[in-house]
This record gives structure tokens, sequence and C-alpha cells, in this order.
């Protein structure tokens, strides 16, 4: 006690930041002996010190700072910019110090900055001080010369406790060079400015400076935090170390009565968890407070946005419900439309035109029995692959409207590439004609062609017709690559380049067997006797109602079945009566072929003129032509 002072001296030492610096006031330090001048210097200069921000609520709180002596009471030099020199002064220099001069102004810069408007101006006075030495306006507070400073609170907490001791009497606190560039994220994260400007030039890491950018409320209330603490914290210590009064109220001493003294400091401990548990009592109210301010807060954040993404599903359900519109009423024919039923329900004709069937119904009934395939449940998304389904339905509409494969890719929203819409509609083509093939090559019996004679048949006592061969040319364009072709290809009939299919259909209209296509110089007579194997199938004893052109053919049927045609003239000079009748009657009945092939040609691919592109697909489209014939109603009413 005789030397409190140097007692605290060494206390500070320790840890200057800690020390119980309340129980020495500034009074008693000027009344005591201090033995070294420099100290004194060190006081005066803290007496003096005051921030560079010129801000007299800085000044004020760190008044209070002192006064709660929690250890963050400090003052930082204010980082100078390099000494001026001459530019090919500072080019000789080494690398290492160039850089470094870098680094020092730039921190210099940045500090500057983040301090503000007055602390610049009171750097630049005090620089300009320092390099002219005179001519600078005295101010009252502040000598010019005074090196700058700037208050601890004005830096992050964070930062702050990355700060040093130094070895000095009285130690310094000292910033840290740099910041590690997460914390300066994290920082930047809750809102402090920690820009690219503000790294540290040469560091590898791009590390930041250790920015004084603590906004002057966030330390307030962060001190009125520390001094409701400290306050607390004082009632509870005053509390315990009242001295125990000498006497109990009857008058004895305290040591003559040891068990009411244990009672009096028992009363004051009681005494202090009191206070400190309303202190912490009042601290859960607050708490509680705040907690349910939030949740109202985030309650009401929680309705609003409800109501906007309500309000944005609405919108959202009206533009759907507009562009559903927009696509029924102006969308026309695209990927979304062909698979679509209720498109297809709106447009009655749509899959008679573009698939060649009576209805969507009836198409997707088909292609599931023919190849088991399903229609896709949702309307197509962009990204989505395009379906076995639509390739199947592609290839029905290159067969039935001619479409060219850039039509058809545009259709599908392919941008055209021809050949890859062609490779994968061509496989489709070929197997709509194994399908028509299958449907269209059929074995018929005796019995069947008994059950199915139509009555016009029987009324002309034509009961045991069990076929009509008809032969039909489609033309094609003329080939004139090789003269051998051009000539193969020439057809008496139609006088044109064509291709030549015969094909037998039953009275009532189905067709049970038809010939591939031959180019159209092969005679209609070659052709049954090439085709003769097959005709097998033809029951001995039935007759065929053929026209002339068929003259004589019935030796190359298996069975020997006569040919029903019409007279010839051979060298007369005009027909019976008879004959002219019957012929009258051969020709009607005949033409219920001509219809059934009609339904052949329906597609668009097979009518008129077939071009070359079409030509490899022919085979298929016959094929499937003759199916056609067959999936319809019959031709003829059965009775
Ligand atoms: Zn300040």
């Amino acid at each position: 006690m005789n030397n409190p002072t140097t007692n605290n001296v060494s206390s500070k030492k320790r840890n200057p930041w800690n020390s119980p610096q309340r129980n020495i006031t500034p009074k008693k330090t000027a009344d005591a002996v201090t033995p070294k001048d420099n100290r004194k210097k060190a006081q005066k200069h803290k007496e003096r010190a005051r921030c560079v921000c010129d801000n007299k609520e800085c000044d004020r709180l760190m008044d209070k700072l002192k006064k709660l002596n929690k250890g963050i009471h400090a003052y930082f030099n204010v980082p100078e910019p390099p000494k001026l020199m001459p530019p090919e002064e500072v080019k000789g220099l080494r690398n290492k110090t160039r850089v470094n001069r870098i680094d020092q102004q730039k921190k210099h810069d940045c500090f500057v900055t983040a301090l503000g408007t007055n602390a610049k101006r009171r750097v630049a006075l005090y620089l300009s001080s320092k390099n002219q030495g005179e001519g600078i306006v005295q101010r009252e507070v502040y000598s010019p010369e005074t090196k700058p400073q700037f208050a601890s609170i004005h830096v992050h907490p964070n930062i702050l406790s990355l700060t040093t001791l130094t070895n000095n009497n009285p130690p310094r606190r000292m910033l840290p060079k740099s910041i590690p560039r997460a914390l300066g994220l994290k920082l930047k994260r809750d809102g402090f400015n920690f820009e690219k400007k503000d790294e540290v030039p040469s560091s590898p890491s791009n590390d930041y400076f250790a920015l004084p950018d603590y906004p002057i409320e966030k330390a307030q209330a962060d001190i009125s935090v520390l001094e409701t603490e400290v306050i607390a914290a004082e009632k509870v210590e005053t509390i315990r170390t009242i001295p125990a009064p000498a006497m109990t109220r009857s008058g004895s001493s305290v040591t003559s009565n040891p068990y009411s003294y244990e009672m009096d400091m028992l009363r004051r401990e009681i005494q202090a968890k009191e206070i400190l548990l309303e202190a912490k009592e009042k601290e859960l109210d607050e708490r509680e407070e705040k907690c349910k301010q939030d949740e109202n807060r985030i309650k009401r954040m929680y309705i609003e946005r409800e109501r906007t993404l309500l309000e944005k599903e609405k919108d959202m359900q009206a533009r759907l419900k507009e562009m559903n519109t927009l696509l029924d009423k102006i969308g026309g024919l695209s990927r979304l439309t062909i698979t679509d039923r209720d498109w297809h329900k709106k447009n009655k004709t749509s899959a008679t035109a573009l698939f060649g069937f009576t209805n969507w119904k009836e198409t997707v009934c088909y292609v599931h029995a023919l190849f088991g395939l399903y229609p896709p449940t949702e309307q197509p998304k962009s990204d989505d692959y395009i379906t076995q389904f639509e390739w199947c339905l592609a290839a029905k509409i290159r067969m039935n409207c001619g479409m060219s494969y850039r039509t058809i890719g545009y259709i599908l929203g392919l941008k055209a590439v021809d050949s890859y819409v062609g490779e994968k509609v061509k496989p489709w083509v070929k197997k709509w004609g194994e399908a028509g093939e299958d449907l269209s090559i059929l074995d018929i019996t005796a019995e069947f062609l008994e059950a199915t004679c139509p009555q016009a048949y029987k009324d002309e006592n034509l009961e045991k017709i069990c076929g009509i061969p008809d032969g039909k040319d489609f033309k094609i364009f003329t080939p004139r690559k090789n003269t051998l072709f051009t000539r193969a290809c020439w057809s008496d009939k139609v006088n044109a380049s064509a291709v030549r299919c015969i094909s037998w259909c039953t009275p009532m209209g189905l067709s049970y067997e038809h010939t591939h296509l031959y180019l159209a110089r092969v005679s209609e007579k070659k052709l049954v006797e090439l085709w003769g194997p097959r005709l097998k199938k033809c029951p001995q004893g039935w007759a065929m109602l053929s026209d002339r052109g068929f003259w004589d053919t019935a030796r190359y049927y298996p069975n020997l079945n006569r040919q029903l045609t019409p007279k010839f003239l051979s060298g007369r000079a005009q027909f019976t009566v008879e004959e002219v009748s019957a012929d009258r009657t051969i020709c009607k009945l005949r033409y219920t072929c001509e219809v059934a092939f009609s339904r052949v040609t329906n597609t668009s691919g097979l009518k008129d003129v077939i071009s070359d592109d079409y030509f490899i697909m022919l085979d298929s489209m016959n094929h499937w032509g003759h199916a056609n014939i067959n999936i319809k109603k019959p031709l003829m009413p059965l009775n």
C-alpha cells in the first residue's frame, strides 16, 4: 500500500486492459509522485488524445469506455503515407521496398476514407504541416503537429480482438497489418465495407486492411450493453463487500455471536443473488419481448409472401389459360397439337387429313394395336425427346400428306434437320408397310366367300366368284439416268412412266392379295404368272371376274380359276345381245374393285405423279394402301 503506483504499473504490464484502474482517480495520479518523466508525458498524451474523426459523440463514448475499463479503450495512429520521393529515386529502390510503399499508400488512403471527411481534412492538415512545417491555420483543439489518431470504437470488435500489445511502457495496442480474407468477407456479409480496393495489394491471399469503419451508432449500442453489465456486476460486488456491522442489534460483538454473523453473510449473499436474478429476469423478459416482436415480424412477412405468391400463381394461371386459348385458336399444326386429344376433338377432320384414320381415337387404337405404343399423357415439354409414338405419327403424316422431311421437322419443332428426320421416319414408314401387308395379304376359303357373296352377284348368277383382279399403274417421274430404266418404266396403259401393281379382292371388296410394285413395262399377265404360287389360296372351281387384260391367265392359277372377261370381237363385226349384257354386268360388278383401288391411292404420296423421294417407300405405302381398303367399311352391301 505504500507504493500503489508501482504496484499498479506492474499489474498494468500483465494486462493493462483488465486492471482495476477504477480505483485510481486522475487526481490520485496527479498527487502521486511519478518517478519517470516519460510516464508523465504518456499520461498527458492520453488526456489529450482525441479522435481524428472530430465527433463529440466519439469523444464522449471513449470517456465512457475508459471508465468501464474493459480493455478496449485505445487510440491508434492513422497510417501515414510513404515519404515523398522523386519518381526516379523510387525507381532505384529495392523491389520489396517499392511494394511496401504501395501498400503504405493504399492503407493510408483506405483508412482516411473509412474515417470520414473530418478525418481527411485533419490528416491533410497534419501531413502538409509535416512536409512544409509552416503556413497552417492553428485550430483550437488540435495543433496540426499532433499525430492524428483514431479511437478504438471505430474498429469492429472482431478486428479489435486481433490487436496486439507492444512491449513499450505503457504498452500500446496495435492494429494488425491486415485481417484474414475470410474475416473480411464475413464482415462484408454483415454489411461492412470491405471492397476490392480495401485488399492489401501485396497480399497473395488477398487479405484486407483492418479498416476502422465500425459505425458510431453500433459502438454506442455496444457500450450501453457493457454499461448495464458492469452496473449489475458492481451492485453485486457492493453488497458482497459491505463490511458486516460490527455489532448485532442485541449489542453483542460479531465475533461473540458467529451465528448471527453467518446469518448476516448469508442474507447478503441472498440479496446479491436476488439482484443478479432480477437482472437475469429483466434480460430474459427483454429477450422474450424481442422474440415476440421477431415472431410477429416474421409472421407478417410470411403472410405478405404468401399473398404475393398467391397473386403470382393467379397471374400464372391466367397466363396459362391465355396461352392455351391462343394455342387452340391460332396455334395450328405443331408438336403440341398433333398428339392433343382436345385439339383433335375441336378439329374433327384433323385425324383424317393427317393420318388417314376416321378420328383421333381410331388413330390411337390402331397405333396401339399395331405397334403397342401409347399416346403421350402430358403436353410435351420443350426439352422432351420426340417419342416413338410421335415418330410413328410423323411417318403416317409423311405417307398420308406427302409432306417433306423438312416440313415434318418444323411441325415437330426440330429446326429442320432433314437427314435426321428422314432417318427417324423411314423405319416407321417401313413398319406401317409391314403392318399393311399383314392386314391385306389374307387367306380366303370357299366358306368365307359363300358367306360374304353380295346380293348383286347372286342376282346375276355369279355366286362362285372368288376374286376380281385389277391392275393399277402409279405414274412416276421418268428416270433419265439410264435408258434401260427409262424404257422399263413405260406404261401403255397410262402413256407415261409408271410402276404397276395387280391386286385381288373379293366381290365384297376385301383385298386379299396384291403384288409388289414393278416397273410398268412388265405386262399384267406376266405379273399374274409371277404371283401364281401365292394364288393357290383361290379355291378350286371358283372364277375370277377380270377385264380383258387378264384374258387367258387361268393357267397361271394353281387351281386353274376360270377368268370371266368381257368378250373380244376377234374379227366379228358386232357383239351378240347376250355378250353385251354379260359384259355390262361384268363391268358393273368390277366397279367395286375400281372403287377399292381409290382407297389405295387415297394417300397423297401415291396420287398423281409420285415424286422421286417417295420411291424407296412406295412398296410400304402400297401395302398400307391395301390395308386401308380392308380397315374401312365393306364396299358392297351383302344384301
Ligand atoms: Zn472518433
